[in-house]
């Protein structure tokens, strides 16, 4: 394999998709040597074959909102490999979302599934829909619209989608409600279900505790601990909710966390009454950060800015795609920062990344760092099959269980001859691997 050539390939048949391009780049730059030593896999084309999606359905979804007005979205459901298991992936709905951020999402869910190891395919999906501002109503009316198109896609055994940027609880009710109906089935299609429909206890904290557990290792392996760090979080949603909760108990102070309006900086630290407030603050449906600087005095809110001119020990980024830069890395390195592990998905830009290596920062990336939350849902699907619930503690430790394997395999894919380990490599590496061997095994299909 030759990546750049293959690049300048993709670029010609999918032009302007750079989230999805700047993803393929990532995995086949830290794959090609060992790609380039095992024959098998040129010879059956493997890096052609694999980053390409299997099939994208793309619909419409009328709706209509509260006014009597027709409103018309675009739904995706990226069904991108199922070598080793069932499509699985999250649904985004946010106004943002398009094909390409979708074949990223699918494409890094690949390898991010394989690395859980569950059986489990990788796939995304979404709609351009914005939930600010909307009434709950609008949501299910939102919902319904969108499953009466999904649910001949989708199945238990084919394609088991979850949450993800704009898709909680709620939307996973009324979409499985939906799901149902039409189906006439209960078979736990969808995960990250409430309680009382099949759900997994521990699901809505996993991708958060999951991101604290494997920091903790990632600190442990270099001689450091958590507890007594600083730590700068961004984003506010169920991600940022997790992570800041575990870390917190774990005796770290999260000092910042951010919004699509800018960041707050509360240097005392967050705690258990302002984690909840997180929540309400969700609930509330505006997608702004500010109104904590009222509710919590003592906080500061910086309009317009991002939380990494924050001098701290730990950067979490928590919120969305590329949400740090180059620039901010730097900020971050001449702060002193020691680790930042991205708990959103690519939440660093390729820039930022070679500024974290370059100085020797250790460096999580999300297919590894937040693979907890895709692990919860595996452990869901289990339980749903078997028709039986885990107790908070079977999941707990399951999901810690399986975040210590996947450090481990980082580290034994990932460290360089002067010990410095490259998560990211790593990670690419083990992740595709398993993929690649498992396609190689089946044939060209
Ligand atoms: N959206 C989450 C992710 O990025 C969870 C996906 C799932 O549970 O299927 O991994």
């Amino acid at each position: 394999m030759n990546v750049d050539q293959l690049m300048n390939e993709l670029e010609r048949k999918h032009p302007g998709e750079k989230e999805y391009l700047q993803a393929v780049r990532e995995v086949l730059a830290s794959v090609e040597e060992v790609y380039n030593l095992n024959p098998q896999f040129e010879a059956n084309k493997i890096a052609e074959r694999i980053v390409e999606p299997d099939r994208i359905y793309a619909f419409k979804v009328p709706w209509v909102d509260d006014k009597g007005e027709v409103q018309v979205n675009i739904g995706y459901r990226v069904q991108f490999n199922n070598a080793i298991g069932p499509y699985k992936g999250g649904l985004r709905f946010h106004s943002s979302v398009n094909q390409s951020i979708l074949k990223f999402l699918g494409f890094e869910q690949i390898f991010k599934n394989a690395l859980t190891t569950l059986p489990m395919g990788g796939a995304k999906g979404g709609s351009d829909f914005n939930p600010r501002g909307k009434s709950d109503a609008e949501i299910m009316r939102f919902c319904q619209a969108f499953m009466t198109e999904l649910w001949r896609y989708i199945g238990p055994e084919t394609d088991v989608p979850a949450g993800d940027i704009g898709v909680g609880g709620r939307e996973i009710g009324y979409l499985y409600g939906m799901y149902r109906k039409l189906a006439r089935e209960n078979t736990g299609v969808l995960t990250g279900k409430g309680m009382t429909y099949g759900g997994s206890l521990i699901r809505p904290e996993a991708t958060g505790f999951g991101a604290i557990y494997f920091l903790e290792d990632m600190l442990k392996t270099n001689g450091q601990e958590l507890k007594g760090k600083t730590v700068s979080v961004s984003g506010f949603g169920n991600v940022a909710w997790g992570a800041a909760l575990k870390a917190t108990e774990l005796g770290a102070k999260v000092v910042t966390l951010s919004g699509p309006d800018g960041y707050v900086y509360d240097e005392a630290g967050l705690d258990a009454e302002k984690i909840d407030y997180l929540l309400e603050l969700r609930a509330s449906n505006n997608d702004i950060v500010s109104p904590y600087e009222e509710r919590f005095p003592g906080s500061k809110f910086f309009a317009g800015k991002k939380p990494w001119e924050v001098k701290v020990d730990i950067a979490l980024p928590c919120a969305t795609q590329n949400e740090l830069d180059g620039e901010d890395a730097k900020k971050l390195v001449e702060n002193g920062v020691i680790c930042v592990a991205e708990v959103s998905n690519m939440g660093c830009t390729p820039e930022a990344i070679d500024i974290f290596l370059h100085h020797k920062v250790l460096y999580g990336p999300g297919k590894a760092v937040n693979a907890g939350g895709v692990a919860t849902s595996g452990l869901e699907m289990t339980q749903n099959s078997m028709k039986l619930n885990w107790t908070r503690e079977e999941v707990d430790a399951k999901l810690h269980q399986i975040m210590h394997s996947i450090h481990q395999t980082c580290v034994q894919y990932g460290t360089e001859p002067g010990g410095y380990i490259n998560y990211m490599k790593g990670a690419n590496i083990a992740g595709f691997m398993k993929v690649a061997n498992s396609m190689v095994e089946q044939g060209v299909v």
